[in-house]
């Protein structure tokens, strides 16, 4: 046996291997949706407020009110009157490789103002479809403090609150999918797990769909597992104090 492999051998035996880290704690979990549906208003906020959860949007302010889209009486009801966290995700869900970085700074500026002019949160910012140059990411932190991207990232401490992933659901997903990346979480004593949706619509042929029956056996399950839900603001502030 070769010398290395006699002290790794002996460095196992004396147990002077990774040291178990045992914090008891869970990762906190946040969910998100994104792209204004009208049917997070109408299924996904009644099955959140029967577990007493909160939820972040992740708003086109451009796009409100369009069809099959909430208008701002709902987006500002989510978060007035039942505590949700709104976010920017530009103005009009732009692929901002493809525009100017003028137009950029445009479509996100005004989204922000919007969201900070009628009193609403305006921490965080999700990136259309997960596209960005490095230049207009520059542009987004003049604005923003949290980005989330569309990677499924493990988040462990501490987080860099400008590369947050997510675990996107599609419609051919069960809750058991959610539950399964959940629990590779906790394996991995991940910190953070971010959840995302769009639409929760009953007869929706949209490959982000969840049907509201999927939806709400997610949430129980969460919420009989003893999960602390947050929203993504209250995530980071409590990850990075
Ligand atoms: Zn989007």
């Amino acid at each position: 046996m070769k010398q290395n492999s006699i002290l790794l051998l002996i460095l196992l035996i004396l147990g002077f291997g990774c040291e178990e880290y045992n914090d008891p704690q869970n990762p906190l979990i946040v969910i998100c949706f994104d792209d204004n549906y009208q049917s997070v208003y109408d299924n996904g906020l009644p099955i959140l407020n029967a577990f007493n959860m909160k939820a972040t949007n992740f708003t086109n302010t451009g796009n409100l009110g369009d069809e099959d889209h909430y208008g701002w009486d709902e987006l500002i009801e989510m978060e007035l009157e039942y505590g949700w966290e709104t976010a920017g995700h530009t103005l009009n869900h732009i692929n901002m490789p493809f525009c100017s970085d003028e137009y950029v700074e445009y479509q996100i500026k005004e989204d922000w103002l919007n969201l900070k002019n009628n009193g609403l949160s305006h921490e965080s910012f999700a990136l259309p479809a997960g596209n960005v140059t490095i230049d207009q990411f520059r542009i987004i932190q003049k604005y923003y403090q949290n980005i989330r991207n569309s990677y499924d990232i493990k988040q462990f401490s501490p987080i860099d609150e400008t590369a947050l992933g997510y675990y996107s659901f599609d419609s051919s997903f069960e809750p058991e999918d959610i539950i399964g990346r959940i629990l590779r979480g906790v394996d991995h004593k991940e910190v953070l797990i971010i959840l995302g949706f769009h639409a929760i619509d009953h007869n929706s042929t949209f490959s982000a769909n969840c049907i509201p029956d999927k939806f709400e056996e997610i949430i129980s399950w969460i919420s009989e597992n003893g999960f602390e839900v947050v929203t993504l603001k209250e995530a980071v502030k409590k990850l990075t104090e």
